[in-house]
């Protein structure tokens, strides 16, 4: 997958950003200390039979940033690049995101250093059986519930919880969220993420007083987040130019434009469930083929980064182009703090990840209420309350944003860093 280049390291972004913010806010030492680090965090490996009969041993983590507001929350990504620093700082920005939609949880994350793509699919299941067995003391419906993340599915969440009920002994679905519909999962989960940020943009383009239809977007990504935005963008009336996957085979990225807008459909028609587009089928049906990079570099209204972190960085904030008004982060931490300051400098309404794509913790939580009560909702039922929050979300930030002259993502921070603050001192914990 993606090659980071190796002096990028997230936990240290994270903490750069918390650090901004806990100056601003002026908050204690001891808050400070304790919001820097993650609270618990847990590395382990899992052993795992092959088809084979060969046992490989990944290598799992599990951190809990926070959790003075309620359970921690926070996905399972399988990465061959996976590592402990990432899930730290995914699991920090997972605390903000909660805090700022206002959803009573904590943040926490996981992960296995894996490529699912080389791996069958009993020897996920026994993978995903593994994590939960060495875990299965420190998470839970009250403590802590995992949720899909890149590259694990709504299957991977039904194996995770199946093990741990058989472990347990019981009926829990408030285990772990992302599951099948059906089987204790949410109407709504799917597409929650992806519609949450075009959520976000449809509010940002009305303060601006430019109409949806009147705007062109290019996406970074083509996997869950990246087509349901582009399904809910393009239902608005936006067009789509641009679209940028992972190359499995050529092991690099591809960007696939097409000017009069790409269509939804077709391009899934020929896309495998990792969200990669196949080439040559693509090309067959009038798309030109760019280097992967190309996305970034379009002549559109509204970038969506929606593939993994630091893809907007010192070296390539330059090539976004003078058109661009929004950047909506579908992805977690898409934006070095560097080309941050660059773009806040051009004026470019960034709409920060820990908003822009909290429409899937929202929903996560929905299904969580909703598995703990054993009593369902419909479609419309979920999709209308999760805009009802995103957009809640949206105009709390962005008023404290015009009064206080801070960038969306500082006044998010501001939001979310001030809320976990507060609730750390209430417990009495400093
Ligand atoms: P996914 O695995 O479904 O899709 C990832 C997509 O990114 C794929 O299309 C893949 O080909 C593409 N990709 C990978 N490397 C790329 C590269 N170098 N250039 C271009 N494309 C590349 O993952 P997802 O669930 O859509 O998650 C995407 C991002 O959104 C991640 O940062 C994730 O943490 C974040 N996110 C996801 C959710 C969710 O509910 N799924 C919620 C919040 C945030």
């Amino acid at each position: 997958m993606t090659k980071t280049p190796r002096a990028y390291n997230s936990f240290e972004m994270a903490q750069t950003q918390f650090d901004r913010i806990a100056d601003l806010l002026d908050v204690e030492p001891s808050i400070r200390e304790l919001l820097r680090h993650p609270l618990r965090e847990y590395s382990f490996a899992v052993p795992v039979r092959m088809d084979d009969g060969s046992v490989r041993v990944f290598r799992g983590f599990r951190v809990q940033h926070n959790d003075a507001r309620g359970p921690s929350k926070g996905g399972i990504r399988f990465h061959p690049q996976e590592s402990l620093d990432t899930v730290r700082a995914l699991a920090m920005w997972m605390t903000w995101k909660c805090a700022v939609v206002d959803i009573p949880l904590g943040g926490a994350k996981g992960g296995v250093v894996c490529d699912p793509h080389d791996l069958s699919m009993r020897e996920q299941e026994r993978l995903c059986r593994g994590w939960v067995r060495q875990i299965v003391r420190d998470v839970g419906p009250v403590r802590d519930v995992p949720a899909p993340d890149v590259m694990t599915t709504a299957q991977h969440m039904l194996w995770m919880l199946d093990e741990y009920e058989t472990i347990e002994g019981g009926r829990m679905p408030g285990f772990i969220t992302g599951k099948p519909v059906g089987m204790a999962g949410s109407l709504g989960r799917k597409e929650a993420t992806g519609y949450g940020v075009v959520f976000t943009i449809r509010e940002a383009l009305k303060e601006m007083g430019i109409p949806v239809r009147d705007t062109k977007a290019a996406v970074q990504g083509f996997g869950n987040v990246a087509q349901y935005a582009i399904d809910l963008y393009t239902q608005m009336g936006g067009v789509v130019t641009c679209v940028s996957c992972w190359d499995q085979k050529a092991q690099t990225s591809f960007a696939y434009r097409k000017t009069s807008g790409v269509v939804l459909e077709e391009l899934q028609a020929m896309t495998d469930s990792f969200g990669g587009i196949d080439q040559t089928r693509a090309r067959e049906a009038g798309y030109e083929v760019l280097p992967g990079e190309e996305w970034l570099a379009r002549d559109v209204d509204i970038l969506i980064p929606a593939a993994l972190e630091n893809q907007i960085n010192a070296d390539t904030v330059g090539r976004v182009a003078p058109r661009v008004k929004i950047i909506a982060e579908g992805a977690n931490g898409p934006t070095s703090p560097e080309a941050d300051a660059v773009l806040d400098e051009r004026g470019i309404f960034v709409i920060p990840d820990l908003l822009a794509n909290a429409g899937g913790v929202t929903c996560s939580y929905f299904e969580q209420v909703q598995s703990n009560m054993n009593y369902y909702w419909t479609r419309d039922e979920v999709l209308g309350k999760l805009d009802l929050k995103m957009t809640a979300a949206f105009v709390a930030v962005s008023d404290l944003a015009r009064s206080r002259k801070l960038s969306m993502r500082k006044a998010a921070y501001v939001i979310a860093v001030d809320r976990v603050a507060q609730a750390c001192r209430d417990r009495g914990w400093v």
